[in-house]
């Protein structure tokens, strides 16, 4: 056994935002009919922050989520925790990939950023964010 597998051998291979105590218990199974005037399906970052974003422009919209698995157990689950303006692995590969848009890409990752942030601060939530490293949007500007 080298060292590195030693050193990993009491390791659990489990997402580290997931592998927390304080999780909240799985929601019981839909049984049944249900209706809403907003239906998200999937209860990821994508689907979590749409619910968010409706009832914050009508607080009286009906909301309902509907997750096949386990609320942020998709891809949600899994992140690097990496910030970033860039939708596209990297502005390099963004131009590569689509150069004719490279201008309204960097503009959505920017609006994109900017409200995630917002939101992080406004509902006070508690995520370790770490505002640090380097800020792409400099090239937008510059
Ligand atoms: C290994 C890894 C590392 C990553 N690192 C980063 C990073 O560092 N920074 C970053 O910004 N992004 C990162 N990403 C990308 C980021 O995690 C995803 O872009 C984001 O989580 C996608 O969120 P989502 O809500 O769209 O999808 P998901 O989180 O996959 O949510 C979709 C949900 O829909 C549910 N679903 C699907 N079909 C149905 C159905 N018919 N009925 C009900 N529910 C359904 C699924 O069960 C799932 O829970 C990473 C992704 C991976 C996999």
């Amino acid at each position: 056994m080298t060292l590195t597998q030693k050193a990993l051998a009491h390791a659990t291979l489990y997402p580290l935002w997931l592998d927390n105590p304080a999780a909240p218990d799985t929601c019981p199974h839909l049984v049944g009919a249900r209706e809403a005037d907003l239906l998200i399906v999937g209860g990821g970052f994508t689907g979590l922050w749409a619910a968010i974003i409706a009832k914050q422009r009508d607080p009286q919209r009906e909301v309902v989520i509907i997750e096949a698995g386990k609320v942020a157990h998709g891809a949600s689950g899994r992140p690097g925790g990496i910030v970033s303006t860039s939708v596209m692995h990297g502005l390099v590969n963004a131009e590569r990939v689509f150069p004719k848009d490279i201008e309204m890409l960097e503009k959505l990752g920017i609006d994109n950023l900017d409200s995630w942030r917002e939101t992080i601060e406004s509902f006070g939530i508690d995520a370790d964010l770490e505002w640090g490293g380097r800020d792409d949007r400099r090239r937008a500007e510059g």
